[in-house]
Parts: structure tokens; sequence; C-alpha cells
């Protein structure tokens, strides 16, 4: 039976007028997903990238590759300043927006911070803002979903436990970063621990790349050693949809390399 693992990078390549022939190479090179790193940054415009959008979409469908986005950086869903949660809820709706223009099906996100508040408290407060952003979707008839990230330091929203919590109170989504799982447990963690733990979805979208760690949790990303990916594929199943998105800083090249190793496998 042939995998339902699905590898692919962070990145669409180098501009947004070259995008849909970045995906025409990606799937050349066996590639079967892409997430858009709006990281730094919403670079997609609706006004300003009609055609860009639609064959982005368009070349997307026909090689079968699965869009995601990665929204920007700069969100707390739990600040103490009402405008700040008011602004990162836009910023996810904005990601949305586009993301249902150009067919994607998942918009991940970091929820917030702690910020020396009481976990409880930091988490009825990420859930209200989820429940808010899922209402507009709702409104709005879009059929994009949501996905809040199990995130790598120990001072960030988003451990395993929280992320369920969030997909079993509200019906969002989810985004499982392995690395930084890896990072978060200070490396006392196996993939396998880690894939139990969100066994029971029949879907799963997932992050992973080498990982800089020390007592606080992740330092940063790094090259994927070839070690560690032949690691985690062999802790995934081979017959559920599952895609990983490489967040080196080589997110092709990792991918180019992972994609060897699951057929070698
Ligand atoms: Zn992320």
């Amino acid at each position: 039976m042939p995998s339902l693992i699905r590898l692919g990078p962070a990145g669409l390549g180098a501009s947004i007028g070259e995008a849909s022939i970045s995906l025409e190479k990606y799937h050349r090179l066996g590639i079967k997903a892409c997430e858009i790193p709006f990281t730094y940054g919403i670079f997609i415009k609706e006004d300003k990238h009609k055609k860009e959008i639609l064959e982005i979409k368009e070349t997307a469908k026909k090689f079968d590759i699965k869009l995601s986005i990665h929204a920007p950086y700069w969100l707390n869903l739990n600040s103490k300043e009402k405008k700040k949660i008011e602004e990162s809820k836009a910023r996810i709706l904005q990601c949305c927006r586009i993301g249902e223009l150009l067919g994607v099906e998942i918009v991940v996100f970091h929820a917030g911070f702690y910020g020396g508040m009481d976990k409880e408290e930091c988490y009825q407060n990420i859930k209200k803002a989820i429940l808010e952003i899922m209402h507009e979707i709702r409104k709005k008839g879009w059929k994009i979903k949501i996905a809040p990230e199990t995130m790598g330091k120990l001072n960030v929203f988003g451990n395993p436990d929280e992320i369920l919590r969030l997909v079993r109170e509200t019906g969002c989504s989810f985004c499982l970063d392995f690395a930084h799982l890896y990072a978060r447990n200070l490396g006392n963690i196996s993939y396998r621990e880690i894939y139990d733990k969100f066994k029971n979805f029949p879907k799963l979208h997932c992050h992973f790349s080498g990982i800089n760690f020390g007592d606080k949790g992740e330092r940063s990303h790094k090259l994927t050693p070839e070690s560690e990916i032949k690691k985690l594929l062999s802790a995934l199943p081979r017959n559920k949809n599952i895609t990983i998105i490489n967040e080196s800083p080589d997110p092709v090249g990792d991918t180019l390399k992972s994609l060897k190793i699951l057929k070698s496998l």
C-alpha cells in the first residue's frame, strides 16, 4: 500500500509571481504539501494578486499539493490588552480569507503566551478567542479550519494537553509540531509517545525540523538530521492522512531528504 504521508516545505519559492512555477517544480520532485509562510506578514493581497491567487490555487489542485498557511508570528490571543487580542483575531481571519481564495484547508498559528498569568485563565482567554474566530468563519460560509500549534518553549501556551483540550472543547483543528514537543520535553520524549497522544484523529497536520533547545525549551530550528527523520517516519503509520511540513533553514532540501528516507523504510 502506498504511504498516505505527504511531505512538503514551508515556503512558496522566490516570489509570489513565481509561486505556481515553484509548485510545479515541487510536484516534479515528489512534494505533496506546501505551507505558505505568512509568518513575517500576509504577503498575498486579495486585491493586488487576483491572478496569482488563481494560478496558485489551480496549480496546487492540478498537482495534488495540499496547501496550508502559517499565520504571522505577531499575535497573542492571551494579551492583557483587548486591542491586541482583536488585532490577533483579525490577522488570523485575514489568513483565512486569503486561504479560502487559495483553496487552503488549514491556517496554523501560535496561540499566545502565558504572560505570567494563571494557566487556566490563559486557556479560557484563548478558547474564547478561538470560538469567536470560528464563529466569524461560519458566518462567512468558509470551509477553512484554524489550527493552534503545539509549541516548543515552556513559557508559551501550547503543550499537547492544552491543544487537545482546545480541539475537544471548540472543535478547532491543530498542528502537531514534533520538533517543538521534543524541545519542550527537553529531549525526554519519543516521537511515538507524541504521536500516541494524537493517534485517535483521522488526519494530522504536522511540522518537523531539527531543533536546538536548552532548559527553557526550544531555541532555534536547524537542519533536520537524517537520523531524526528516520526516527520520526518510523514512528508514524503509513495508512493515515499525515502531512509533515519541514521548517528547517533548508525546507525543500530537507523535504527531499525525507522523501528519500520514506521510500527506503
Ligand atoms: Zn509555527
